[in-house]
């Protein structure tokens, strides 16, 4: 199944890596809706959160640290934003599970 995201996971299409593992890929958002606006997706392919299994402990440790240390190198220190889209609904365009780090301005709340 064509996949953009596999794709920029198998280097087949470049994005602008800022952090990379074993299982984590983070690049900058080819739209970005605020100075930094930074894409964290597992390199496995999942659809989005409804994909999780219980199995999937260590990848979500590794998801959430990596957003931390994804902000800590943006200087997100005053704060910063985790969203992600789930279903037609939310707005999700790409169906491989990814979570915006959104910062660098004010941020209003709720999101639209
Ligand atoms: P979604 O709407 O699914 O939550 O977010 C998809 C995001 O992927 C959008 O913010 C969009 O700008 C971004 N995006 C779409 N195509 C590409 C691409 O080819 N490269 C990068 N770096 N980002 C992309
Ligand atoms: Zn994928």
């Amino acid at each position: 199944m064509a996949c953009l995201f596999c794709d920029i996971v198998n280097k087949k299409i470049p994005a602008d890596i800022v952090y990379e593992s074993a299982t984590v890929l983070a690049f900058k958002d080819i739209s970005p809706q605020a100075p930094i606006h930074v894409l964290i997706i597992p390199k496995q392919h999942i659809d989005n959160v409804l994909g999780f299994t219980p199995n999937d402990g260590k990848l979500l440790s590794d998801l959430m640290l990596a957003i931390k240390n994804t902000a800590k190198k943006q200087a997100l220190e005053n704060g910063f934003r985790i969203i992600t889209n789930t279903g037609q609904e939310s707005g999700q365009e790409v169906n491989h599970l990814h979570f915006h780090l959104l910062g660098g301005r004010k941020l209003s709340w709720p999101p639209g």
